[in-house]
C-alpha cells in the first residue's frame, strides 16, 4: 500500500469515527507574547470553525501529520455565525500595544469552500477597525493565493501588515509527495510567493513558511539536514519569516499509526536546537520554532530532566532570535548516538508492515 492509499484509508476512518462538534465548540482562542515584523509585541490566536481542509476531504486524505479535519464541523458555517463567534472571541482580550492577530482555520483562509467571503471581508473590516492592530496573519494553500484574492484583503485593512503563512513543510519535492502527501510542489510554492512579492509594490503583504520538523520515514539526521536546507530555500525564493513545526503524533494520523508500531518518534529537542543554530548562522528572516508538544508523550523530547528547561530557552530564543544558551544533558549521548545510527542505516520502514 502506498502513502496515498493509506493516508485515505485512515482518513476515512477517522471521518467516520468523528463526534459532530457545534461550530462554537471548534473555536477557540488564546493570547500571548509574540515576535512581531516591528518587535516583541502581543499576538491573538483565534480558531474558526470550518469544514475542514479541502485537501483533506478531497479524497487525497490529506498531509500524514494533519489531524485538523478532525477538530471541523464538517459543514459550512454560516457567514454571520462565523462573523459573531469571530467577534465574540476578540472581544475577550484588550488590545493595547503591538499586537497580531493570528487567524486559523484549519485549513485555507483564502479558500471560498472553507470560509465564506462575505465573512473573510467582515473578519478584516472588523480588525481595521483596532489601530494597535498591526498584523493580520492568516494560513493557505498555495493553490488559493491569487492576485485579485490578495488584493481583496488588502484592501480592506488599509497600513497593517498582511501576511499569508503556507505550509511549505519540506523544500523536497520528493519528501513532499511521499512522506508528507502534500499535494504541491516547490513550483507551485514559488507561484504563490511571486505573487505576494510582486503585491509588495502596493500593499504591506508578506508571506510566511511553515516547516516541518522530521516528517514520517525520516531518520533523525535527515530530519535536522532538511529543516536546514528548507529555511534556506524559504529565504532564497523570498519567504519573509519562517516559522518550525517539530512534529507532534496526532490522532487519525499515518503518523500516528506508524508510532503506534514503533516505526516513528517525534524528533530529539537536541535536534530541534541544532536546528535552531544553524538557521541563525545561516540566514537573516526571522525564525520562529513553535513549542506545543513538547516534553510530552506525543511531542519532541529530551529527558524529564531537561524538557522544560530546553523548551522555555528556545521560547525566549523566539522572541530574541538568539542561539538559546546550551547546558549538559546526560541525554545528549542518546540523541548523538540516535543521530549516528540514523547515519548508518537509512529509514526503510515498511508501510504495509
Ligand atoms: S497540513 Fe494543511 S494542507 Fe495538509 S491536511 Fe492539514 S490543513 Fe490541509
Ligand atoms: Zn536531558
Amino acid at each position: 500500500m502506498g502513502i496515498q492509499e493509506l493516508t485515505q484509508e485512515i482518513r476515512k476512518n477517522s471521518i467516520r469515527n468523528m463526534d459532530k462538534k457545534s461550530p462554537q465548540e471548534s473555536s477557540a482562542s488564546w493570547f500571548g507574547e509574540d515576535l512581531l515584523y516591528s518587535g516583541k509585541g502581543k499576538a491573538i490566536f483565534i480558531i474558526l470553525p470550518t469544514p475542514g481542509c479541502d485537501w483533506a476531504l478531497s479524497g487525497s486524505g490529506g498531509c500524514t501529520m494533519c489531524s485538523y479535519v478532525a477538530d471541523s464541523p464538517l459543514e459550512m458555517v454560516e457567514s454571520d455565525i462565523l462573523i459573531n463567534i469571530f467577534q465574540n472571541l476578540l472581544d475577550k482580550y484588550e488590545i493595547e500595544g503591538k499586537t497580531a492577530v493570528k487567524i486559523f482555520v484549519s485549513g485555507s483562509f483564502l479558500n471560498p469552500k472553507e470560509i465564506p467571503i462575505k465573512a473573510r471581508n467582515e473578519i478584516l473590516k472588523i480588525l481595521n477597525k483596532y489601530d494597535d492592530v498591526e498584523e493580520i496573519i492568516v494560513e493557505s494553500r498555495p493553490e488559493y493565493v491569487s492576485e485579485e484574492v490578495l488584493r481583496d484583503c488588502c484592501n480592506l485593512i488599509s497600513d497593517k501588515i498582511f501576511e499569508v503563512s503556507i505550509g511549505l513543510e519540506s523544500s523536497s519535492d520528493y519528501i513532499k509527495k511521499n512522506r508528507i502527501n502534500k499535494g504541491f510542489s516547490n513550483e507551485d510554492f514559488e507561484r504563490a510567493i511571486n505573487i505576494i512579492k510582486r503585491l509588495k509594490l502596493n500593499y504591506k503583504i508578506k508571506s510566511k513558511a511553515y516547516i516541518f520538523v522530521k516528517p514520517i520515514l525520516t531518520s533523525e539526521k535527515d530530519a535536522i539536514n532538511d529543516a536546514v536546507a528548507s529555511a534556506q530555500y524559504s529565504e532564497n525564493v523570498g519567504v519573509d519569516r519562517i516559522s518550525f513545526c517539530p512534529a507532534t503524533i496526532h490522532k487519525g494520523t499515518v503518523m500516528e499509526v506508524l508510532w503506534h508500531r514503533g516505526s516513528y518518534q517525534p524528533p530529539w529537542i537536541w535536534s530541534i536546537l541544532e536546528i535552531i543554530k544553524k538557521v541563525r548562522n545561516s540566514i537573516q528572516i526571522p525564525v520562529i520554532m513553535d513549542t506545543s508538544g513538547f516534553g510530552t508523550r506525543r511531542g519532541p523530547f529530551n529527558c524529564k530532566k531537561c524538557n522544560k528547561k530546553f523548551k522555555n530557552l528556545i521560547i525566549e530564543s523566539n522572541l530574541n532570535q538568539s542561539v538559546p544558551e546550551e547546558f549538559q544533558c546526560d541525554c545528549k549521548v542518546r540523541w548523538m548516538a540516535d543521530v549516528e545510527f540514523s547515519d548508518a542505516t537509512r529509514s526503510t520502514t515498511n508501510l504495509t508492515k
